[in-house]
């Protein structure tokens, strides 16, 4: 697919790919002052419709960090959920989708600051499968790189400037033979992976770190720790986690949109259980897969349709 057969948002309407671009001296792409989303959406054949999954909790999520960066975005949480919803339509997409909002300071002047800055949003959607191969559990390494702290810069924001922090520990770890890294906190506490956030399951109990531990509260980690509770009638804690107790664990799994609910098999070329997908996490794995494909009435209320919405037939 060329990029430029895509219909993008931007400037308020919707274009052609190659119609949207930036200039060299834009403020976020000199100094990272921009914030985004990482939205999902699932084809599904048999109903011939795209579910979006999630989308009011993620243009939420992106109007707090546009806050945080003293940004307003251009349209409220609703009138945002209808332009991506158009935007889907509008593509034609007939397949699984990864959509891409940025918020960001769009002015092309010299001088690092939040205030006084011009502000855009554009919204780009591609077709998308999965970020990881190995659907058997990712061999992990805790990275020597920290997560940045919230007194560095704000961790439950979405900060395009953040992930620097997170491609140096993937890069490092990639290049060192492992799928991913974990990153502790400054204070030596399990935080999350590189783009996910992280659970272990010990005794039958699932635990994953608080949200003081500086993570970015992510909408799939809110997603299982509802599902373990309410589907499994599993405890969950929320609480700092050591380094070693991820040796100990039964079964880990990292959460994300991109990701899904992904098992971990080692770390530190420890093994994690049995090394492969423990039960626990094939029982969220599959009962959210089943979710985002529309396949679970009870959860229908995670999902926005395209098509129906739209009343746009797929050609
Ligand atoms: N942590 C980081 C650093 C991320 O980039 C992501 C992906 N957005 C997550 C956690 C998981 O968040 P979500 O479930 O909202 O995708």
């Amino acid at each position: 697919m060329e990029l430029n057969d895509l219909i993008v948002y931007a400037r308020g309407a919707f274009r052609r790919y190659d119609d949207a671009r930036v200039g060299l001296l834009t403020h976020g792409l000199n100094y990272g002052t921009g914030c985004f989303e990482g939205i999902r959406g699932y084809w599904n054949e048999e109903d011939q419709e795209l579910y979006l999954l999630h989308l009011r909790e993620h243009y939420d999520r992106l109007a707090i960090s546009a806050k945080i960066l003293l940004m307003a975005l251009p349209h409220t949480t609703d009138e945002l959920i209808d332009i991506t919803v158009e935007l889907c339509a509008r593509n034609g997409f007939k397949h699984n989708v990864y959509i891409r909002p940025v918020a960001f300071k769009s002015a092309e002047d010299i001088g690092v600051r939040l205030h006084g800055v011009s502000e855009a949003l554009t919204i780009v959607a591609v077709p998308y499968e999965g970020y990881f191969a190995a659907a058997e559990g990712l061999r992990t390494c805790v990275s020597s790189w920290r997560r940045a702290e919230d007194t560095i810069a704000p961790a439950r924001a979405k900060i395009t400037g953040n992930y620097v922090n997170s491609a140096l520990a993937k890069s490092d770890a990639q290049r060192s033979g492992f799928d991913e890294a974990i990153l502790l906190s400054h204070d030596g506490h399990v935080s999350e992976g590189s783009a996910e956030n992280i659970f272990l399951v010990k005794g039958g109990v699932l635990y994953t770190p608080d949200p003081a531990q500086n993570i970015l509260e992510g909408v799939t980690r809110r997603c299982v720790i509802s599902l373990a509770q309410r589907e499994l009638g599993m405890t969950v804690v929320e609480r700092a986690i050591d380094r070693s107790e991820l040796y100990g664990a039964d079964e880990i799994f990292f959460t994300g949109t991109a990701v899904g609910i992904v098992p971990v098999g080692s770390v530190d070329h420890r093994q994690v259980g049995s090394g492969a997908r423990g039960p626990v996490t094939r029982s969220l794995a599959e009962m959210y897969d089943r979710i985002v494909n529309g396949r679970e009435p009870a959860y229908r209320g995670w999902l926005t349709p395209t098509y129906e919405a739209q009343r746009v037939p797929v050609a």
